[in-house]
Parts: structure tokens; C-alpha cells; sequence
């Protein structure tokens, strides 16, 4: 039986608006290309026949070895603040924008292939990815979806059949990704950096349009837009917070316009609670900790405040003041996120006043370095006498005189993440040629709320000499 390619067309709006920030290019060829996993719900939502996928030609598609109707595949230009250092030109050094498609809900996603060869923006690099880090966004961004928390989407992960050599010879992979855009606060870098004022309102002109549209109606629109993208950041930065997500490289190239978590790199869950947690291998300072990560937002937002200047009013001294008072909002907003979003993991209403007692725990939940995902678990079932109480009877009175909702409380509260121990033993398996493990965890971080018989070893904490010598690397 032969299986035709679906009737889908790509667009390339990107390409064909933004000319001056990408360059037309293709996929290293990959003779040897094997499908490792698909979301398969996700390409149907896209309209992408999931047996069509399979077929070699759409494994073929997945490499960018064999481009669709429509698509004209580039390489994207960017700026960054890397550790705080700007570098002017960074830009898709192992990755190709495909294309776009519209999904179920009529929205428009890009389709972008992260380890796809060289292309003009590769510096020193080799232009590809290994098999482990690529499963490793394709877990890690399965878990984020499943919480509810905005982020970008895994397609696919594709073998290369070739080598990466990294401290060891690596098999390759293809990672296919799905956005709502891959335009950054970089993105507004580089395009601020060409001094080309037509280039930026055309960027904030198809950023508005496909992430902010209300903004274009408003008074001053780029001003506005530059509201919404602090807004969007200030209730995702609270997200990542509430749930123990370290991102580990928030570089200004990886904080997106739309407000999706972007770029799976050196990402880790919190094990014990300590605010100071540094996961990733090359901060050196903990730049990039737990706790520092709503900083490091505004920080970042403040460099997209300055690339939307000329934008924002013609006189320079306006501009500075309308954005410096819009930049000033992102810290109450970000607060009230929180505040909010931890009296919901408390079962407590929007009414109660629990700012003392959230304050309170959080000293208790660091002194005592409780597991972040399970103490909430614990609380809960602690109210309905199912476990002992894992805080001071003084603080379970306080709660318990707010009228907490166990069975609330455990539809915010993950029973299963991404826990550390278990992605590196299911990375590993799958580097030696075993998917078994990595596919289970896919299953289980699905679906992260209910307790199921069998799944125990997934909700347990890692061992303790696991967590103290944990580190997580870039996977370049
Ligand atoms: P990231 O840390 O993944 O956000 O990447 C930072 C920059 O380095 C981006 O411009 C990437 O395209 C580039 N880059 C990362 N790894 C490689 C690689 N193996 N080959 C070429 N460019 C790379
Ligand atoms: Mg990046």
C-alpha cells in the first residue's frame, strides 16, 4: 500500500514578511534517517496524518530532507545577551524554520528542526544535536503541556543515522518542534542593532499580530505590545515557579514574544527546596538559579524595552519614561501571579487572605529541604488524614481555619514531573539503543495529576546522593 502526503500546504510568513532576518537554507542530508518518537495527537492537530509521518517520505520531511508545499526553510537571525555578555549575531546556528501551519484551532504554528546541520549562523559549531538532549525536550516539553504551563511543543524526534561527536561519539538526532513563534526578545536585538526603523516596526508589526493582536488598537501599540509580552513572562516566570522548573539558560535568545517556554538546554525540576538551586554546568555564578529566574525575566524584558524605543514615541526622553513605568508593572504582576497561584496549590479561594501563611511555609519548606512535588501531595492528603502533617500543628490550624479543598489542591499539584534521576536513566537507556524507559516516562509525565497503581517509583523522591552531585548540561 503506498501512502500519499497529506493536503497540507506550509506557509512561510515568516520568510516572505522578514527577508533581512533569516537566510534561505537546507537540512544537512541524512541518508539514514529512523522516527524515534512522535506526538502523534499533536500532528493531528496540525493536520499532519500521524501514518504519513511514519512512512519514510515523512520521516524524510521531519530531517528537512525532503521539503513540502509551501515551505521555504530558513535559518532565523538573532542577537542575545548571553550571561549577561551581548553577542550581536547568534541566530539559528543548527536549526531551520521549515515553516508554518495552521492547527485545529486556527492558529498559526511554526514547524522548526533543531539539529538539522550548519548554516550560515554556526560559528565553531557543528550544526547538530544528539539523541539524548533531543528526548530530553521531548519529555521535558511533554511535561510543561500536560501542567498547563505555555510551551513550546515536540513534533518529533528523528535519528540521524550519523554520529555527534561531543566528550564521546554520540548518535544524532532531529528534534521537530512546534511554536506559536520562535521570534525572542533576540529577535528584536538584531533588528534594533540594523539601526533599520522600517525592519523593527515590521517585526513588532508581525509579532502584534500573531501573539498580541489587542495591542494594535491601543493608543500607542508598541508600547502596549511591550506590556503584554511583560505580562505574558510575568505569569509564565510564575508558572515555572510554582511548579519547581529551573530553565537554566535564560539568555535574552531564549525568552520568547509569544510567552512559551522555549529551548529545553540544561532544564531541571527542583528535588529539595533550596531557592539557591544552579543545576546547569557552566553557571558558574547561579546566574540562572531557581530564585533569581523573575529578575532575570525583568532584566531581559528591559533589553526588549530598549530595542522597542524608537518605536515607542519619537521623543527619546518620552520613550524611556512610558517604558521604564511599563517595565515597573512586571514586578507587582509577577507577584500577584504567585501570590495566587500558591494559594491555589493550598486549595485555599481566591479570598482568603494566606499571604502570611504562604510566607511562613516557604521558610518551613527551605529550612526543612522538602521535596518540592511531593510536599503538596503530602498537605493534601494530610487534611484528609491519609499522612502526618508535614508542617507545624500551629501552621496546619492556621490552613485548616481557611477552609483548604483537598481534592483542589491535588488537581494543581503534579503527583509526576520530569524528576531528575529518572530522565537521566531514561536518557541513557535510549542513547544505548533502548526507547523502553524514555517512553514510559512520556506516558507517565502525560498525565501528571492522577496517582496510578504501578507508577510508585515515579513520584519518589531521587535518592539523596543523586541530587547532591546533579548537574545538567548545555547538550551542544
Ligand atoms: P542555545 O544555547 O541552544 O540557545 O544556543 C545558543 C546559540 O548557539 C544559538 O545561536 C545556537 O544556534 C548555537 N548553537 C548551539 N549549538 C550549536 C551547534 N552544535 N552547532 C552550531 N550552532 C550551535
Ligand atoms: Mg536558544
Amino acid at each position: 500500500m503506498s501512502i500519499t502526503a497529506p493536503p497540507v500546504t506550509f506557509d512561510s510568513r515568516f520568510a516572505q514578511e522578514l527577508p533581512e532576518l533569516s537566510v534561505p537554507w537546507q537540512a544537512e542530508d541524512f541518508p539514514d534517517p529512523r522516527l524515534l518518537t512522535l506526538d502523534e495527537t499533536l500532528a493531528t492537530d496540525l493536520g499532519l496524518d500521524p501514518t504519513w509521518l511514519r512512512s519514510a517520505d515523512g520521516v524524510r520531511m521531519l530531517v528537512g530532507n525532503r521539503v513540502p508545499a509551501g515551505a521555504r526553510p530558513v535559518a532565523q537571525a538573532y542577537a542575545g545577551h548571553q550571561f549577561g555578555g551581548y553577542s550581536p549575531r547568534l541566530g539559528d546556528g543548527r536549526a531551520l524554520l521549515l515553516g508554518e501551519l495552521t492547527d485545529s484551532a486556527g492558529r498559526l504554528r511554526d514547524v522548526h528542526l533543531k539539529g538539522s546541520g550548519r548554516t550560515p549562523f554556526a560559528r565553531g559549531g557543528d550544526g547538530l544535536a544528539a539523541v539524548g538532549p533531543m528526548l530530553r525536550e521531548f519529555v521535558i516539553s511533554r511535561a510543561m503541556h500536560a501542567l498547563g504551563i505555555p510551551t513550546t511543543r515536540s513534533l518529533a524526534v528523528v535519528a540521524t543515522g550519523g554520529t555527534v561527536y561531543r566528550e564521546s561519539p554520540l548518535p544524532g538526532a532531529v528534534l521537530v518542534r512546534v511554536a506559536a513563534s520562535h521570534l525572542r526578545v533576540g529577535s528584536f536585538q538584531f533588528a534594533r542593532a540594523t539601526r533599520d526603523l522600517g525592519l523593527l516596526r515590521r517585526l513588532a508589526d508581525h509579532a502584534i499580530a500573531r501573539h498580541h493582536p489587542e495591542a494594535a488598537s491601543s493608543e500607542r501599540p508598541y508600547l502596549a505590545f511591550f506590556e503584554a509580552v511583560a505580562a505574558a513572562q510575568a505569569t509564565l516566570i510564575a508558572r515555572w515557579m510554582l511548579v519547581g522548573f529551573i530553565h537554566g539558560v535564560m539568555n535574552t535568545d531564549n525568552m520568547t514574544i509569544s510567552g512559551e517556554t522555549i529551548d529545553y538546554g540544561p532544564c531541571a525540576f527542583l528535588d529539595a527546596f533550596d531557592p539557591a538551586t544552579v543545576y546547569s554546568s557552566i553557571d558558574h555564578a547561579g546566574r540562572y538559579s531557581y530564585r533569581n529566574q523573575p529578575i532575570i525575566a525583568e532584566w531581559n524584558l528591559a533589553r526588549l524595552a530598549e530595542s522597542l524605543l524608537p518605536l515607542i514615541a519619537e521623543d527619546e526622553e518620552q520613550a524611556v519614561a512610558l517604558a521604564t513605568e511599563a517595565l515597573g508593572r512586571f514586578r507587582p504582576r509577577y507577584q500577584q501571579a504567585w501570590v495566587s497561584g500558591m494559594t491555589t496549590k493550598l486549595g485555599l479561594s481566591g479570598e482568603a487572605d494566606a499571604g502570611p501563611l504562604i510566607d511562613d511555609l516557604v521558610a518551613a519548606m527551605q529550612a526543612d529541604q522538602v521535596d518540592h512535588t511531593a510536599f503538596f501531595r503530602t498537605l493534601a492528603a494530610a487534611h484528609r488524614a491519609e499522612a502526618p502533617a508535614p508542617m507545624p500543628d500551629e501552621w496546619m490550624a492556621r490552613w485548616r481555619s481557611l477552609g483548604p479543598d483537598p481534592d483542589a489542591m491535588d488537581r494543581v499539584n503534579p503527583v509526576y514531573i520530569p524528576r531528575n534521576h529518572l530522565v537521566e536513566e531514561a536518557l541513557a537507556a535510549a542513547t544505548a539503543g533502548d526507547l523502553e524507559p524514555v517512553n514510559r516516562l512520556v506516558e507517565v509525565v502525560s498525565a501528571p495529576f492522577t496517582v496510578r497503581d504501578g507508577w510508585e517509583r515515579y513520584a519518589e523522591p531521587a535518592p539523596r546522593e543523586f541530587c547532591d552531585g546533579f548537574q545538567t548540561f548545555c547538550g551542544t
